[in-house]
C-alpha cells in the first residue's frame, strides 16, 4: 500500500548546486521539523554536471521524506518545477530555490499565511541580496509591466518562494520560462493571492544560471501570454483583422472594374484572389473558435477558488 499523502510538499529545481544542498537540507528539516507536520522535500535535479545527483541520493538516503527526480537533461528550472508538481502529494505545494537565496525558515509563516484563507501566496524578496542592473532594475520593469498588462499587481513575481493550495497548482499551465507568470494566471483563474515579505541572502556557491539575456525573454514571454489570453476569449477577431485587408482591397479592385477606371478582364481574376484570401482568413477563424470552444481552453479549468476575502 502506498504511504499516506504528506501534508506538505516543497518543491526544489536543481542545477549545479552541490556545495548547498548539504546545508540547505538541514535548513529545511529544521523549519519543516518544527512545524509538527507530515511533509516531503522534491528535488528535481535538471541534470546537474556537477556532483549534485550523488549529493540529492546520499540525502535520500539518510532521510525517508526525501524524493530525488532526475532530468535527461537540461530542461531549465520552470520546467523542473512542473516535474516537481507532478510528482508531489501535499495539499499544500511550495516551491524555492535549491542555492540558499530563499531562506527555508521561511516556510512556517507562508504556509500559515496561506491557511489563512489564500489560493496561493508569493514571496516578496523587499531587501533583495542581488545585483542592481542584471538582477533588480529588470525585475522591478518587469513586475510593473506583468501588473499592468496581466492585473496581477504582484511586487515580486519571480520570487521562487511561493506556497499553493494543491487545488490551484493542478489547474495552472505552465509553460517553459514562464513560472514567474504563474500569479498572473492564477489571476485570471479566480485565485485569491497574498503576498508575503521573506528573507533573501546573497548566493554563497557557484554562480546564477542567468545572465541579462532572461529580461530579455521575460518581456517576449509576457507578450505571449497576453496575447494568448486575448486571442483565447476572441480568435475570430484576430482572423477578422487579417482578412480585413484582403477584403478592401477586393472591394477596391471591384469598385474600379465597375466603374470602368480599370477595366482589364484580369481584374475580375484579381478581386477573385483577394476574396478567397479574405474567406480563408474567416474560416479559419470559425475554425479557430470551434477548436477553442471544443478544448473549453477559454475557460480557466476546474478550479473554485476559496471563498474567504481577506485584504493582502
Ligand atoms: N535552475 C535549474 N535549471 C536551470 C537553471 C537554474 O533547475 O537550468 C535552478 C537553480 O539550481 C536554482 C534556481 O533554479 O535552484 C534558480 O537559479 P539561479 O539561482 O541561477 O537564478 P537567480 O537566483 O540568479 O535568479
Ligand atoms: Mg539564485
Amino acid at each position: 500500500m502506498p504511504a499516506p499523502a504528506p501534508e506538505i510538499s516543497v518543491v526544489l529545481p536543481v542545477y549545479n548546486e552541490e556545495e548547498s544542498l548539504p546545508i540547505l537540507h538541514g535548513e529545511l528539516m529544521d523549519s519543516l521539523v518544527s512545524m509538527g507536520r507530515s511533509f516531503e522535500i522534491i528535488y528535481v535535479n535538471d541534470h546537474s554536471s556537477d556532483d549534485s545527483l550523488r549529493v540529492l541520493l546520499e540525502l535520500k538516503g539518510e532521510c525517508p521524506q526525501t524524493v530525488v527526480v532526475q532530468f535527461p537533461c537540461n530542461f531549465g528550472q520552470t520546467p523542473a518545477m512542473a516535474a516537481g508538481f507532478e510528482v508531489s502529494r501535499g495539499k499544500i505545494v511550495l516551491t524555492l530555490d535549491a542555492d540558499l537565496q530563499n531562506d527555508p525558515a521561511d516556510i512556517p509563516r507562508l504556509v500559515e499565511r496561506l491557511e489563512e484563507g489564500w489560493d496561493l501566496v508569493v514571496g516578496w524578496r523587499k531587501k533583495r541580496e542581488d545585483g542592481f542592473v542584471l538582477r533588480r532594475l529588470p525585475s522591478k520593469i518587469a513586475n510593473g509591466m506583468i501588473a499592468k498588462i496581466t492585473g496581477a499587481d504582484i511586487h515580486d513575481t519571480g520570487c521562487t518562494l511561493k506556497a499553493y493550495r494543491r487545488e490551484l497548482m493542478e489547474n495552472l499551465p505552465i509553460y517553459a520560462e514562464q513560472h514567474r507568470f504563474l500569479p498572473a494566471l492564477a489571476v485570471a483563474s479566480g485565485a485569491r493571492i497574498g503576498e508575503l515579505v521573506v528573507h533573501h541572502r546573497a548566493r554563497r556557491f557557484g554562480e546564477s544560471k542567468y545572465g541579462i539575456g532572461r529580461a530579455v525573454r521575460v518581456f517576449l514571454d509576457l507578450f505571449n501570454i497576453k496575447m494568448l489570453a486575448t486571442f483565447l476569449r476572441n480568435p475570430l477577431l484576430y482572423f477578422a483583422i487579417l482578412a480585413l485587408p484582403f477584403g478592401l482591397m477586393a472591394s477596391l479592385v471591384f469598385t474600379l472594374r465597375v466603374s470602368g477606371a480599370w477595366a482589364p478582364n484580369a481584374a475580375w481574376f484579381v478581386m477573385a484572389l483577394f476574396a478567397q484570401c479574405t474567406a480563408f482568413f474567416v474560416l479559419l477563424g470559425l475554425l479557430a473558435e470551434l477548436v477553442i470552444r471544443i478544448s473549453g481552453l477559454h475557460h480557466s479549468k476546474s478550479f473554485e477558488p476559496m471563498s474567504m476575502h481577506r485584504n493582502r
